[in-house]
């Protein structure tokens, strides 16, 4: 009895680190996913993003801004109120 104790207790210690390294296995892909494609924007400065509108032009209302403060195609974080060169409005914008 006595020596089943720790063999349980390895089993049990076991299948929790597999059970660690299986959730880590969900998590990491997703977490390295996310940071290779804010990697793969567009450098603020390259796309000559400025923190203020340009006349009418603003993030807000262009078709690659993204609520609340995020941009598809320019690396984050931006302002509604900013822009860049790779402003493009969205339809029906004021
Ligand atoms: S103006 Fe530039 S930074 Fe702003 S949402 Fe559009 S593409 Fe992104």
């Amino acid at each position: 009895m006595s020596k089943q104790l720790p063999r349980r207790m390895l089993i049990g210690s076991g299948g929790l680190a597999i059970g660690i390294l299986m959730a880590r296995r969900h998590i990491k892909p997703a977490v390295a996913e996310e940071e290779t494609r804010e990697a793969d924007k567009i450098k603020q400065s390259d796309a000559h993003y400025q923190r203020f509108p340009k006349g009418p032009q603003r993030c807000q209302i262009c078709l690659q801004f993204v609520p609340p403060d995020k941009c598809k195609i320019v690396q984050d974080p931006i302002v509604p109120q900013g822009w860049c060169q790779f402003f493009a409005a969205r339809e029906n914008a004021r």
